[in-house]
């Protein structure tokens, strides 16, 4: 949906100046949006235990990452590589979850080794790891509501988590290998925009936890819901009533856990960052081809989510609003036909040199990007607390897109 009157009215007054001076395309993020939903979330759970991790993967830019961490997120790493990013903007032990799948050994002992807060995906990985971290926490594969989610699969075609039927075995197998504090973790929803759904699932998970803790007699010292809550794209989607969602959680809380209640974690990428974000692109082509056609100075490597996915992101042209409105296909320049960021959309007939804005980019937006056919991702802006424009991250240029060929070729046998 349109950004938020605060960010546009940040925005808006400085961005032609912007473009002039920089050139398009790139992100800008706004800090003080992303601050504010933040805040907002933390007073949702009223001082009660609980504690968001930033999914690293929605937006691993330092700067970002940063001004979370200083408002006292945690970060959510599913890699090596986010395990290292994490590392060096200063998050460290409790400070990371690391909640991964199809989890290669060496993945593992870097996250033990870190002391971050581990969650096992499968009992077999589970089985075959020599050193326990100090506390355990096992994914349930998608259950009760939210197996019903087909971006999340049902139970029986998904490939996270451990299976309801297992998942108490699992628990009393950590506590004989001496492990004696313990977490659950449940990824409940995708994208969810529905209070009353999203508050379901994560109470299954809640529920689950006590169900392993009764049966089992362990303490639960944390519940982890995931991430997955969603930002309304659509003009018309409603925001998700957070205070709700987080009402529900706790409720449940209370009820399973009447007198030791384990922390609430969760995982949210897109909540925190995505509405936050525009794409900032220049209109450089119009044509007819049986449809008219729009050509931004962007590509799909810069935001995957309308080709790859048939997402809807929501675009203006917020120099050109009182023009004619006409209905247009907008497009990149890659070589592939679903290289679109919209189909017959609306829009104040647009002329080459318009200012186009891509809305909601601030998570899953930069970070999925690739560099096919040379159309390289392009930079990050940061609109500061104090108004500053900075620069977060440069375009990538040849040097990078070349950086990791062997110009001599190398040979991979080691011949001694
Ligand atoms: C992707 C992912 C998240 C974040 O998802 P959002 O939709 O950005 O909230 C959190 N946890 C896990 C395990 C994930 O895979």
């Amino acid at each position: 949906m349109p950004i938020s009157d605060g960010f546009a009215q940040r925005l808006l007054p400085v961005l032609q100046d912007i473009v002039a001076s920089y050139g398009t395309p790139f992100h800008i993020y706004d800090a003080r949006g992303i601050r504010a939903t933040y805040r907002a979330m933390m007073a949702a759970f009223r001082g009660e235990p609980f504690r968001q991790y930033f999914a690293v993967k929605a937006l691993p830019t330092p700067a970002v990452l940063s001004l979370l961490l200083e408002e006292g997120s945690g970060l959510d790493c599913a890699s090596a590589v986010e395990l290292e990013l994490a590392d060096r903007v200063g998050a460290a032990g409790e400070n990371v979850v690391f909640t991964s799948n199809n989890t290669a050994m060496s993945e593992y002992r870097l996250a033990r080794a870190t002391g971050a807060l581990v969650t096992f995906d499968d009992r077999s990985f589970f089985d075959r790891v020599e050193t326990l971290p100090e506390t355990v926490a096992f994914r349930v594969s998608p259950h009760g509501l939210a197996a019903g989610s087909h971006i999340m699969g049902d139970a029986e075609h998904t490939k996270f988590g451990v299976p309801v039927p297992e998942l108490v075995d699992a628990y009393r197998e950590a506590y004989r290998r001496g492990a004696r504090r313990f977490g659950l973790h449940g990824m409940t929803c995708a994208n969810e925009l529905d209070v009353d759904r999203a508050s379901r699932a994560a109470t299954d998970v809640v529920e689950m936890a006590a169900h392993v803790a009764d049966t089992t007699g362990l303490d639960m010292d944390y519940v982890n819901v995931g991430g997955g809550l969603g930002i309304p794209y659509r003009p018309d989607d409603k925001p998700l009533d957070f205070g709700a969602y987080a009402e529900a959680i706790l409720a449940k809380r209370r009820e399973c856990f009447p007198d030791a209640p384990p922390r609430i974690l969760m995982e949210c990428g897109r909540y925190v960052t995505g509405p936050h974000g525009v794409l900032v692109s220049s209109v450089i082509n119009r044509s007819h081809k049986g449809r008219e056609i729009v050509g931004l100075d962007a590509s799909m490597s810069a935001l995957m989510r309308p080709g790859l996915y048939g997402a809807y992101h929501h675009l203006s042209l917020p120099f050109a609003a009182d023009r004619p409105e006409v209905e247009v296909d907008v497009v990149g320049a890659l070589c592939e036909n679903m290289d679109k960021f919209a189909i017959d959309r609306t829009l104040p007939d647009p002329r080459e040199g318009d200012i186009a804005l891509l809305h909601d980019t601030g998570a899953h937006g930069h970070a999925m990007g690739f560099t096919y056919n040379g159309r390289l991702r392009p930079a990050e802006l940061l609109l500061t607390s104090d108004g500053e424009v900075v620069e977060i991250r440069r375009a990538e240029n040849c040097d990078d897109y070349l950086a990791t060929v062997r110009w001599q070729p190398t040979s991979v046998l080691n011949d001694g």
